[in-house]
């Protein structure tokens, strides 16, 4: 694609946080972006506003009741939109050949098979879902070098070390003379509290971020040091790193987005405020910057910046997918599939906080089929996992 072009985009969970923030940046540049297709789970009403915002060819739902009351929505309104439905329609989006850009920003393993489909099949691929490299890294990687897809990270850690890195990095760390990424965390709302006061808390604590406003499920993974722990597997695929490569490092402002340290003893950061809205202009306009609507940081108003080591005691989703990591095969994919059940469990409140580790711990403890080559042996991991997950739920709630 030439620069002048405009880009068709397709974005794969648009109603959420980072679907809503893509469509923020998008719609800032009518002539530079075009939303070819918008994608939503169960929230027809979002998406009815934002195909009469953006005007897409096609605009895809899950539920074939919702897909007819959109459909008739729409015709109400005049705009002759295609509405499909369910999961194949989200790959059919993804790898449409009106399109050029796909936004990867469904959560949690669903979007796999969409994002696959976009990376097999050549487009550049904003990543924002980090489950599909956690379940599927090898294939992942893999089907974007036999494409020649452009991936480029939207997580803000990962977009962060990417803006650090030379431009060609690929082919190991080492060899471009780095020594160590430093993965910055938050720490999450209960960092620096007591093991029983956090056995306690309830879901809207959980998902009540200090610094970052995000769908409920990312939340909760902050609050458990998960969504590090699955970061740090996202930045090995994405950087061809080894886990003892990547340094965790809690900077409770959430400015500091990551680093790269380097031989000579350079460490290179990016800085921001902590809005989605940067990473995701990054990834449009890449090689290119536009202004994304984001304040440049006042750093006299952050005035300070502090650094402490993560507490993988009171922690432990951080240690496990570092376990899950050094394991490899289907442990990454266990590790994600048990905990998305425990964090529903949790949302719904069928499960205490602390039980998240513990339960994704029990299931990592189980003898399971270590193979996961194919797709096939990766859901079928992701299932398995899922259903002794729901069963350690169902004994804990009882
Ligand atoms: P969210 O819950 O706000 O939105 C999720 C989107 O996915 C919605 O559009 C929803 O309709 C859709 N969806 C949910 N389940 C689906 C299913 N089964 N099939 C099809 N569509 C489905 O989530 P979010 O915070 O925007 O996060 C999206 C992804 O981006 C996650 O993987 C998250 O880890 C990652 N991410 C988010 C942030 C952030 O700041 N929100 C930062 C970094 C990475
Ligand atoms: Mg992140």
């Amino acid at each position: 694609m030439s620069q002048s072009a405009v880009q068709r985009i397709t974005v794969l969970g648009s109603t959420g946080s980072i679907g809503k923030s893509t469509l923020d940046v998008i719609a800032r540049y009518p002539d530079r972006y075009h939303v070819y297709a918008l994608t939503a789970h169960t929230s027809k009403e979002v998406l009815f506003t934002q195909c009469n915002a953006h005007r897409p060819s096609i605009a895809v739902l899950n539920d074939p009741a919702d897909a007819v009351w959109l459909q008739h929505a729409l015709a109400s309104v005049g705009l002759d939109i295609e509405v499909l439905v369910g999961p194949e329609a989200l790959c059919h989006v993804a790898q449409d050949p009106n399109v050029d850009t796909v936004m990867a920003a469904i959560v949690g393993a669903a979007g796999l098979l969409p994002a696959l489909a976009a990376a097999e099949s050549g487009k550049r691929v904003l990543l924002a879902n980090k489950e599909a490299l956690v379940m599927s890294g090898a294939l992942f990687m893999d089907a974007v070098s036999r494409s020649g897809a452009t991936l480029l990270p939207i997580d803000s850690e990962h977009n962060a070390i990417y803006q650090c890195l030379p431009i060609e990095h690929r082919g190991g760390l080492r060899q471009h003379g780095v020594r160590q990424l430093l993965l910055t965390a938050s720490g999450g709302p209960f960092r620096g509290w007591q093991a029983d006061d956090i056995a306690k808390v309830t879901p809207e604590q959980a998902c009540h971020h200090p610094n970052w406003s995000m769908g409920r499920k990312i939340s909760v993974d902050s609050a458990t040091l998960m969504n590090k722990g699955l970061e740090l597997i996202e930045a090995c695929w994405l950087f061809d790193a080894t886990p003892d490569q990547i340094q965790v490092v809690v900077h409770p402002q959430s400015v500091i987005h990551s680093m790269v340290a380097y031989d000579d003893g350079s460490v290179i950061a990016q800085l921001g405020n902590p809005d989605m809205r940067t990473p995701i202009a990054y990834g449009l306009a890449w090689p290119e910057r536009i202004d994304a609507g984001v304040e440049t940081l006042d750093l006299f108003q952050v005035a300070r910046l502090d650094f402490e080591a993560p507490d993988e005691l009171l922690f432990p989703c951080l240690r496990l997918a570092r376990e899950a990591m050094h394991k490899g095969g289907a442990a990454p994919a266990i590790l994600n599939a048990a905990n998305e059940i425990a964090v529903e469990a949790f949302l719904e409140k069928q499960l205490g906080f602390s039980a998240i580790a513990d339960v994704v711990a029990s299931v990592m403890a189980l003898p399971f089929e270590e193979q996961a080559d194919t797709l096939e042996q990766i859901l079928a991991a992701d299932q398995w996992a899922r259903e002794q997950a729901e069963r350690l739920v169902h004994q804990q709630a009882v």
